[in-house]
């Protein structure tokens, strides 16, 4: 028999987790989604209703209910979306983002700001202590921010220890460690294309959740797989280097070392070779390349077109390879290289198509609509699964039956 605390926390979380992917319900839909009885659930609602988690929506009188708010039909439950508040950050080169969600993973707020290119963690820790102070001291905010989850672009365990971060010279730090000595909330550290990952399926409740695969692609290629609503994290934490699967003998040197991985044939250094002759160009020239490319191919420049098919042609075999190995329902790209995605997006699903294993169904590829602050809003999300999610929890038969 399972401790009635216990049970009581973990139906909590299935409520709330029922209202945020499904949306409002009545006392009675939850109670058999549940399979609790109604005194149950009359308990948990008002529980949840006493922390500001849930409204309810009151039944009104015959001539109240035609002024009723749309969409809220009498006597539903929803999640109160300002009842709660999570902040993502991403820690990147020269600059630091922030998004706030709500309990309903809507993005609030989000900003950037201008950091040291070779910020160290201290200085980090420095830069989201004050965001949050500031945040902390806005009426909306105040005693509601429940947890930081914050992302950088290196190899993260779940410890939250920065195994190897060289684009800012970091190794072997205990972020988590030193975060959590000057935050005074639970605080979560991530890899970048994890939390993009995460953010692109937990913000999409609609999509198939078994399994769903992600692609992040510009200065590198990093990846992630999400299983039954959960991170794919292999045994130290850092799954999902999907850029580094080797496709040929040859090719460029790869940021691992190696070289003729995926990374190095689809990256922005890939294009700028195949396009302009030269990867030596300036981060604004990097930071365009992919919308100029898309733009040249769009008129008809043959040397864009050249550009674009070695571009699908690289990045069809890593999905293909990817396909294969997950069978997910849903395969989503994101990053930086938005306007050329959008332009060869039907040539990419038709290189998917053409090149998985015959028999196997094809996934959904499409892009991820996060944008610039996917890696904070992914980071976001992730506190917020920690915090108000059912399927963050583990729990064994042998657990069930203690
Ligand atoms: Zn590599």
């Amino acid at each position: 028999m399972v401790d009635q605390t216990l049970a009581k926390y973990l139906n909590e979380l299935r409520i709330l987790t029922m209202l945020r992917t499904q949306g409002p319900a009545s006392r009675a839909d939850i109670a058999r989604g549940l399979g609790v009885t109604p005194a149950t659930i009359t308990r948990l609602v008002n529980g949840l209703m006493a922390r500001d988690l849930v409204n309810e929506a009151r039944k009104l009188t015959k001539a109240k209910s035609a002024s009723r708010e749309p969409g809220r039909p009498a006597g539903q439950v929803s999640l109160n979306r300002e009842g709660a508040f999570f902040l993502g950050v991403e820690i990147g080169v020269g600059m630091v983002r922030f998004a706030m969600i709500d309990l309903l993973s809507r993005v609030v707020e989000s900003s950037e700001v201008v950091v040291a290119r070779d910020i160290s963690p201290a200085e980090a820790v420095t830069v989201i202590s004050d965001y949050l102070e500031t945040c902390k001291n806005q009426v909306r905010y105040k005693e509601k921010i429940q947890s930081v989850g914050v992302t950088v672009p290196g190899i993260v365990t779940s410890n939250g220890f920065v195994i190897n971060l060289p684009i800012l010279g970091w190794k072997s730090v205990d972020f988590l460690g030193e975060l959590s000595r000057s935050v005074t909330l639970p605080c979560i550290v991530e890899n970048d294309a994890n939390a993009a990952a995460f953010g692109a399926v937990y913000t999409q409740p609609n999509l198939p959740s078994i399994c769903t695969i992600f692609l992040k692609l510009g200065a590198g290629c990093g990846g992630a797989a999400i299983v039954n609503g959960r991170l794919l994290r292999g045994a130290n934490g850092a799954a999902g280097e999907f850029g580094h699967i080797r496709l040929a003998d040859n090719g460029s040197q790869c940021s691992c070392g190696q070289k003729g991985c995926l990374e190095s044939w689809v990256n922005f250094g890939a294009l700028a070779r195949s396009y302009r002759g030269t990867d030596d160009l300036s981060e604004a020239e990097f930071a365009n390349l992919s919308a100029e490319v898309a733009a040249a191919a769009a008129h008809g420049e043959a040397k864009a077109a050249a550009t674009v098919n070695d571009f699908v042609h690289w990045l069809g075999l890593g999905i293909v390879s990817l396909v294969n190995l997950f069978n997910p329902s849903t395969m989503i790209l994101g990053g930086e290289m938005g306007p050329l995605l959008e332009f060869s997006l039907q040539n990419i699903r038709d290189a998917v198509q053409k090149g998985i294993v015959s028999g196997l169904p094809v996934p959904d590829v499409r892009l991820s609509e996060l944008g610039k602050f996917e890696c904070a809003i992914g980071a976001a999300t992730i506190a917020h699964h920690h915090a108000f999610d059912i399927s963050r929890v583990e729990i064994s038969e042998n657990e069930l039956q203690a």
